[in-house]
């Protein structure tokens, strides 16, 4: 089970509490339960140390541990897996979300039609989707493109409703890769009213995937970057540095980011140094238990510091990564659906 060690309180203490604001908005929160999956979690999956749910409240309960004092919000969805029941996960978030503290997007397969996608949005209260490359069949994950995730009317519908879609970007190129530059700018432009946020930077974990490859969604006001899992300080203040400040909001990833470890630039790749026996991604574990590592969690935080610091951000551009820029904008979908007493 998740616990947090004197070692972690240590960490927020010396060097996160007097860094972050009093309140902290989470855009990318994964919950789950055992209802909506159909199938097991094998013992390194790491859902399985959270005992195979994992909830909104469970995510207060963390974060009430690793952030105490702070005010927390989260955009939180499902499980993008194969095995998920994306009905049952879509009305699972419906039920947590309140429009306030916390806002739900709907799981979109390319499978799914926009009437289907219409009614899950609508009935659940939430404000927009996560397509994910999982869901689209007879196609390598290395040559699945942005618009096989998302087929025009489900991109026709979010921009007729104003939804927000936080998009993972699949390739091995990842931000870098020449058809995903091009797709997620023709993406944004041929839906002006869509808020495309993507996920984790565009997957860019290490330095030359990112160096160079953000001017063109700069120029895109429609074009959001999310922070979650980049635990590189270059990275991010590249990311600070040449992309739109009000447009860059944090997301942590979790309940993945409560796991012990950190990612690691390695020769132009990346890879997640374990600090726990669960695999994610290229995971490299430490048998010997040599290190003492504290939480993906408290590694972004302390990427982002670090590179806040180079970038000279001023207290207010450090609450509008954290809070303002993702509240303005999921509160305002959220209303522009549901209206203002929703
Ligand atoms: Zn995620």
């Amino acid at each position: 089970m998740f616990e947090v060690k004197d070692s972690d309180r240590e960490v927020f203490k010396q060097e996160l509490a007097d860094f972050l604001p009093g309140r902290i908005f989470d855009v990318h929160v994964h919950i789950f339960d055992r209802a909506s999956f159909r199938g097991e979690f094998g013992p390194t999956d790491y859902r399985t140390k959270f005992g195979g749910k994992f909830e909104y409240s469970d995510w207060l309960a963390a974060t009430a541990q690793i952030l105490p004092d702070r005010d927390v919000y989260a955009n939180i969805f499902g499980l993008p897996d194969r095995r998920t029941d994306r009905d049952a996960a879509d009305r699972f978030t419906g039920l947590q979300v309140d429009g306030e503290h916390c806002f739900g997007m709907a799981l979109t397969s390319p499978d799914d039609s926009a009437a289907e996608i219409g009614r899950r949005i609508a009935a659940n209260r939430l404000i927009g989707y996560k397509p994910y490359w999982n869901f689209v069949r007879d196609k390598e994950a290395n040559d699945i493109r942005i618009f096989d995730m998302l087929p025009a009317p489900l991109l026709e519908l979010a921009d007729e409703r104003r939804w927000i879609i936080t998009l993972h970007i699949s390739r091995t190129g990842r931000l870098a890769d020449p058809v995903n530059q091009r797709d997620m700018v023709e993406a944004c432009r041929r839906y002006p009213n869509i808020t495309f946020i993507y996920a984790h930077i565009g997957r860019a974990y290490y330095r030359s995937n990112v160096e160079g490859f953000l001017s063109g969604l700069a120029a895109c006001s429609n074009a959001w970057v999310d922070t979650a899992m980049v635990n590189h300080e270059g990275v991010l203040e590249y990311t600070f540095r040449n992309f739109p400040r009000e447009r860059i909001v944090f997301g942590s990833d979790a309940p993945i980011a409560l796991l012990r470890g950190k990612s690691v630039e390695i020769n132009n790749q990346y890879a997640y140094l374990m600090g726990e026996n669960y695999a994610i991604g290229t995971s490299l574990h430490d048998p010997q238990s040599r290190i003492d590592f504290t939480f993906f969690y408290y590694e972004q935080l302390r990427a982002i510091k670090l590179a806040a610091r180079a970038a000279k951000f001023g207290g207010t551009e450090v609450e509008n990564i954290f809070f303002n820029n993702a509240y303005r904008l999921f509160k305002h979908i959220y209303t522009l659906n549901y209206g203002e007493n929703a």
